[in-house]
């Protein structure tokens, strides 16, 4: 998959329309709009990173700072109780969009395991600008 056929690449350009959380020079976070649960969130970096593998070193070090205070910042705002982060490598475990992205799951109490099984429910519209106006309050 090349860039300019990035769904990712078209979202951070603002050719695809995405509910966002945070933005700034060098990240986007956005809800996933088939979401695992409520407030799913997904963490790229601007630059086109094929995976984990592919980011440089250099870029490590702001980016997890920034994936740090975006994960505290759904914790407080959305009033959840955990949260997994999990990101995938190449097809076989399960990388769909290829470009380099980190979901934050937001997790109730009771929840039990996650299963990583990819959304098929469409969250609806309204659902979507509850949660940016819980997050921006
Ligand atoms: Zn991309």
């Amino acid at each position: 998959m090349s860039e300019e056929e990035c769904i990712f690449c078209k979202i951070i350009e603002g050719q695809i329309p995405s509910y966002k959380i945070y933005e700034n020079d060098s990240l986007l976070a956005f809800l996933d709009i088939f979401p695992l649960s409520y407030g799913h969130t997904v963490v790229v970096p601007k630059k086109h990173y094929y995976n984990f593998l592919d980011m440089p070193e250099d870029d490590m070090s702001d980016f997890f700072k920034d994936l740090r205070n975006i994960s505290a910042l759904i914790m407080k705002k959305l009033k959840i109780d955990g949260f997994n982060l999990v990101q995938n490598n190449f097809p076989a475990a399960g990388q769909v969009i290829h470009h380099l992205h980190f979901h934050i799951i937001p997790r109730m109490k009771g929840d039990g395991p996650l299963k990583m099984i990819p959304g098929k429910i469409q969250a609806k519209e309204d659902d979507l600008k509850k949660i940016i106006q819980k997050i921006k309050e």
